[in-house]
């Protein structure tokens, strides 16, 4: 299908085409009065005239001078491409024809009397002051049909000049006036008032982005010495163009342009009392119902209280997810020193319990065998008194530090009291416990004392008492108690063994 052309004239055209039309027709009725223009037609007039009467004074000499067989010569040689003369003849005044040149039978359309005409000119000839005789002239028809030769007129010339230059004119200065001319017309005083009402601001834009309408809400957001609205390009309001996001197109042109709305642009500006304004704009295009846009209504909504919320709203979940960390970090250490032993680092007792009691439910659940050791430092009390307490606390450290060396991940060691620890061991058999039980005493018994370097190296050894866990026995306490007995028995048979 083809495209529908619409041609459509603005405002300021249509009423430049009627100023033009009123000047042209007062134009040529002034001409009419005055004769004020210049006419090819009128030259043409005169210059045949002219030419007659030239001829007619020329041929009456001749007669007068009894030279009447120059006549036929005389008209011939006035026959010029300059002067159109086509043809003529001169009759005496009892209608004889004296003599008769080109054209003149032809081209000679006049009755009788009939007056003069651009083609057909007829001169009377006087002799000794009495009517002698006629002069008949034809010319080259004066009005030739040809384009060329109408547009070479000085009149059509004139008024073609005068059309273009007063349109244009007309139309430089309409277009300047119209945005003088007050465009509050154009909206009625209700709209306005009801715009008034609105808490957004809201402006009212022409096709050109003129601004056509601003409301009260709008008004209020402008500092103080932005002139009327009302009339202005909106491209010109720098205060609204500064605040938008550097972009090629602006918002309102776009929104013409595409017919599709510009919805939620951020905005920054200057506000009434010199502080910033956070604004978010909205750009519809207004449609004539006919697909044709007749202008862009731009919206703007104070957003600058929101987004200070919203900022003082994310300090504040900063500082608590500051403190929250601060807190998880306080509660870690808190489980550390409620679980752990603050002098060797391993589980204290009631931790160990804890778990033992879940190693335990394990163990019962998966049918799987779990071992307890039970041991103590070999004559401690003598290694506090001979070396002081202090280099007590560095041997039970040391002795710590070897139990772990030689325990697996999910194994627990916990100090059970001063210088007794106890070790459970999952899914181990009471061989495998005892060779676990015997590799650590070994550990001891061989490293403990080196890793003191003390120049008078004191002798460190623990006992060790192993027990198996069994299905009917009374909880970790009665496994733990079994293996104590064990390592009594360790005690009894003389130190550093298992038992
Ligand atoms: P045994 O071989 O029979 O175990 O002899 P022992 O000397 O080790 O006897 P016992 O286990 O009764 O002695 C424990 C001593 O350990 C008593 C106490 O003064 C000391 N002790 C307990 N806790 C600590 C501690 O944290 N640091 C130090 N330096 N000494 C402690
Ligand atoms: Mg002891
Ligand atoms: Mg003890």
């Amino acid at each position: 299908m083809m495209p529908r052309l619409r041609f459509s004239l603005s405002p300021a055209s249509r009423v430049a085409i009627g100023l033009v039309s009123l000047m042209l027709t007062l134009l040529l009725m002034a001409d009419v009065v005055t004769g004020v223009l210049p006419s090819r037609l009128g030259e043409a007039k005169r210059a045949r005239e002219a030419t007659a009467q030239l001829l007619a004074t020329r041929l009456t000499t001749a007669l007068n001078a009894g030279r009447a067989e120059q006549v036929g010569t005389l008209m011939a040689s006035a026959m010029t491409p300059e002067s159109a003369l086509q043809g003529g003849a001169l009759f005496t005044a009892d209608g004889r024809l004296l003599a008769q040149r080109g054209n003149h039978p032809k081209g000679w359309t006049l009755a009788p009397a009939e007056p003069s005409t651009l083609d057909n000119i007829r001169v009377p000839i006087i002799a000794d002051e009495r009517p002698w005789g006629e002069l008949q002239l034809v010319f080259a028809p004066a009005l030739p049909l040809s384009l060329g030769y109408w547009l070479r007129d000085p009149l059509v010339q004139a008024i073609i000049f005068v059309t273009v230059f007063a349109f244009i004119a007309f139309h430089l200065y309409l277009r300047r006036m119209m945005r003088y001319m007050d465009p509050n017309a154009a909206v009625p005083e209700r709209v306005r008032t009801a715009f008034d009402t609105l808490s957004e601001g809201v402006l009212v834009l022409d096709p050109e982005g003129s601004i056509m309408l601003a409301n009260r809400a709008f008004k209020n957001m402008l500092p103080p010495g932005v002139g009327a609205l009302t009339g202005l390009n909106a491209s010109s309001l720098d205060w609204l163009v500064n605040g938008l996001p550097a972009k090629s197109e602006l918002p309102w042109t776009e929104a013409m342009r595409s017919k599709a709305p510009q919805l939620g642009l951020p905005l920054r500006v200057q506000g009434p009392n010199g502080a910033n304004l956070d604004l978010v704009m909205n750009c519809s295009p207004i449609d004539d119902g006919r697909g044709r846009v007749r202008g862009c209504l731009a919206t703007f909504s104070d957003v600058t209280e929101l987004h200070e919320r919203t900022e003082g709203l994310r300090v504040a979940l900063e500082a608590l997810s500051a403190s929250q960390r601060e807190i998880e970090q306080k509660n870690e250490e808190l489980t550390l020193q409620a679980t752990r032993d603050p002098l060797t680092g391993c589980l204290n007792r009631r931790a160990l319990m804890d778990l033992a009691d879940k190693r335990v439910a394990e163990a019962t659940r998966d049918a799987t065998p779990l071992c307890c050791i039970m041991c103590d430092i070999d004559h401690f009390k003598s290694i506090n008194d001979q070396f002081g307490h202090a280099l007590g606390d560095r041997v039970i450290q040391a002795s710590v530090r070897s139990l772990n060396s030689g325990l697996r991940g999910d194994d627990l060691l916990g100090r059970y009291g001063g210088e007794e620890f106890c070790i459970l061991l999952p899914r181990t058999s009471l061989e495998q416990a005892f060779e676990v039980a015997e590799r650590l005493r070994h550990e001891v018994d061989t490293h403990v004392g080196i890793a003191l370097r003390q120049p008078a190296r004191p002798k460190v050894t623990m006992s060790f008492g192993v027990a198996l866990w069994a299905p009917g026995m009374d909880g970790p306490a009665a496994l733990i108690d079994l293996a104590d007995q064990a390592l009594y028995r360790s005690k009894q048979g003389g130190r550093n063994r298992v038992s």
